[in-house]
């Protein structure tokens, strides 16, 4: 049988399979460089686990308060030497990513003390966690003092005003990786590496704390590498594999992990409670595929900013731009467009293929929300998944698959939703 009747059956016409056939066939360059960061950081996974003995016996389910949780334990390790950290908190009870970094600014943060983000405006949820937006229990309510330092018109760090923003209450900086759903450029790993230098350079006992969200094994290096004293993310994103059902991690210096650890279970007891219940074995092997399985989103990421490219919208980042994060943006200008792209992408999942996202007004937004999942872990963003807010510019914002190939699916499926609604030309 022939590849183009497997499409067929899929619902994807002759027309929208050679198109996509031809932006694929030029993305082979790309495709190789990509094949490599995940060689090298498979490689990376392989020895970490290696080197930490991982053994069948890590897999065993505890219960309870989880005393002597060998798997919880070794897996933390393991994370420790994949991030080359001293240690590392990796949770079922890190219920998201919101929750990691919540817990690690709030361990690390005193009343009193203050917290600069030199990067700008941090991720919508953090709002609330900072304080920024009035809230309940926030880090404002406690007493610690936000500032924030925005980018330039360009993209790139204010480092004047950064500097003097420091200052002798300035306890922990927060740098965000990827633009997250704002349209700044994504940092790279060396981006951060400076900005972090320039600042223990004025300020060396100062923490510094990297959102790692969507980032982990983009690159071959991760912040921690470049001198974060904490990264931190979410492991139903890159880390998970699309295996983890929950969980979160913060990677870092053991004080501060420690830190950390006392405000997500209690003072005195940090690190030594917590029962895994059954899910070591699920992070294990989720760690082990997440190289694999970032290639293919970013591999997805690519080949929709290059179709997308191809057909006159704005895409960021834009074809050809090094990738740092697995988000894709893409400008449609209309509601029509952004919601055809968005039924495209659920209606080539392997999970709720048959349901027909549409717009609603969802707690928190000031404009309707559309999102296209069809997950097999809820919410979970590295698996193929797009949202947009229904206002100008009409921008979605797209990530994940699990394979290259699901992901491939879903750009060509969002094709043919836009054709069949007339709203674009082969
Ligand atoms: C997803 C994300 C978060 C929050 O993670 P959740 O698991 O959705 O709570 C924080 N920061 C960035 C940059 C993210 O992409």
């Amino acid at each position: 049988m022939e590849i183009d009747s497997i499409y067929e059956e899929l619902g994807i016409s002759r027309n929208v399979l050679d198109f996509g056939t031809k932006v694929e066939a030029e993305l082979k360059t790309r495709f190789e460089e990509i094949d490599k960061n995940a060689e090298f950081n498979q490689m990376k996974v392989i020895k970490a686990m290696q080197d930490n003995r991982v053994s069948d016996i890590h897999f065993a389910a505890t219960t309870g308060y989880g005393y002597n949780d060998l798997g919880r334990d070794t897996l933390e390790a393991v994370y420790a030497s994949v991030f080359h950290t001293e240690t590392a908190l990796v949770r079922p009870n890190l219920i998201s990513g919101t929750h990691a970094l919540s817990v690690a600014l709030s361990g690390n943060l005193r009343p009193g003390d203050e917290l600069l983000s030199p990067a700008g405006k941090p991720y919508d949820t953090l709002e609330e966690v900072i304080g920024i937006r009035e809230s309940v229990g926030s880090l404002k309510e406690y007493g610690v003092v936000y500032r924030q330092v925005d980018l330039l018109s360009d993209g790139t760090f204010d480092y004047d005003s950064i500097k003097k923003a420091l200052n002798e209450k300035t306890r922990l900086v927060t740098i965000q990786r990827s633009k997250g759903y704002d349209t700044r450029p994504t940092f790279s790993v060396n981006q951060i590496g400076e900005l972090i230098a320039f600042i223990k350079n004025l300020k060396p006992d100062v923490i510094c704390m990297v959102d790692n969200c969507y980032g982990e094994f983009v690159e071959r290096i991760e912040p921690s590498d470049v001198g974060a004293d904490m990264i931190v993310g979410s492991l139903i994103k890159n880390p998970g594999g699309g295996l983890a059902p929950i969980g979160g991690y913060i990677a870092g210096r053991t004080d501060c992990i420690d830190r950390a650890s006392y405000r997500l279970t209690a003072p005195g007891l940090g690190k030594e409670v917590g029962a895994s219940l059954g899910l070591n074995q699920s992070f294990y092997q989720g760690l082990f595929l997440s190289p694999t399985v970032v290639s293919g989103a970013l591999k997805g990421a690519v080949f929709a900013a290059n179709v997308y490219e191809r057909l006159g919208f704005s895409v960021v980042p834009d074809g050809n731009q090094s990738r740092h994060d697995i988000i894709q943006a893409i400008t449609f200008g209309n509601p029509e467009g952004v919601i055809a792209f968005c039924q495209g992408i659920q209606a080539a999942a392997p999970v709720d293929s048959f349901v027909t996202p549409e717009p609603w007004d969802m707690p928190g937004y000031d404009a309707p929300v559309i999102m296209a999942a069809g997950a097999f872990v809820q919410g979970s963003s590295i698996e193929l998944s797009a949202d947009a807010p229904i206002k100008p510019p009409y921008a979605v914002y797209f990530q994940g698959g699990l394979t290259w190939y699901h992901a491939k699916l879903g750009i060509l499926m969002s094709l043919q939703k836009l054709l069949d609604a007339g709203l674009i030309v082969l």
